[in-house]
């Protein structure tokens, strides 16, 4: 069993105290390789955009964390490496091709080398998460699960007219609100799972963290465009604050006990 080093620990976490419900999770917060891994065989050009990472949401998911009081679990490695959100037996899990970029150094690695990214990265990154949730399920803690992305706006040359989307499943009760939040902005095209709808195949976080353990949940895809810069990642995660406040006195707060 050969292992792969890692210089930093996948998991990345802030306000991991927050009293917050929300429990907000980036699965393609970072871009970094392992040393052992070199550039995947890949240019810089490459490793930067859309297929490395989601450009921009860190900044906006550390804004929330702060501005929330909320726990953020986020992972450090690129999803070239292995996907945080993907099922590790799919072939997406560790791409050989992505979009139209075929990734050489995933092409022809073996088991054992899937096997130690898995154990590397993926393992300890789903792992924190589901103890956090354990835990907050054991002290009664009422959670609402927010897994945070972003989108490429344009994706095998098709333009993608959306600003943000929400992205769920079985748990139709956060998404349709924050939808319905969204539309009330009058500002933006939101897309109802839009650019893309929540599976057990092309999904991990939600499915595994979300439905299997009964939470609240919805996905957050915001465009990369939107968030590119700071001053984009400032306004959205200002506005989806606001957002998640009016979400969290719609469904945590106690009825009146006004009989
Ligand atoms: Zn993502």
């Amino acid at each position: 069993m050969t292992d792969l080093a890692l210089a930093e620990p996948p998991v990345i976490e802030r306000n991991a105290a927050g009293a917050s419900p929300f429990l907000l999770t980036c699965d393609h917060y970072g871009r970094a390789i392992p040393d052992a891994l070199g550039d995947l065989g890949l240019p810089e050009s490459e490793l930067t955009r859309h297929i490395a990472w989601d450009i921009g949401i860190a900044g906006v998911a550390e804004r929330m964390s702060k501005a929330l009081g909320a726990h953020l679990i986020a992972q450090r490695y690129s999803r070239l490496v292995i996907d945080c959100n993907r099922p590790p037996d799919v072939a997406s899990s560790i791409p050989a091709l992505s979009e139209a970029t075929t990734i050489p150094g995933n092409a022809g690695i073996t088991p054992q080398q899937a096997d130690a990214r898995r154990r590397a990265i993926f393992e300890p990154y789903h792992r924190r998460i589901d103890d956090v949730i354990g835990a907050r399920i054991r002290d009664g803690r009422m959670t609402m699960l927010m897994s945070l992305h972003s989108f490429t706006p344009v994706y095998a040359g098709v333009a993608r007219p959306w600003h943000i989307g929400t992205l769920y499943h079985r748990d139709k009760t956060v998404a349709p609100l924050l939808l319905k939040l969204l539309r009330a902005e009058g500002d933006l095209v939101a897309g109802d799972n839009q650019p893309y709808a929540v599976s057990d195949t092309t999904d991990y976080t939600i499915p595994v963290h979300g439905e299997a353990r009964g939470l609240m949940n919805t996905g957050i895809e915001i465009r990369q465009d939107l968030i590119a810069d700071e001053a984009g990642q400032m306004q959205w995660a200002e506005r989806l604050t606001r957002l998640f406040r009016e979400i969290e006195e719609t469904l945590v707060t106690p009825p009146s006990s006004h009989a």
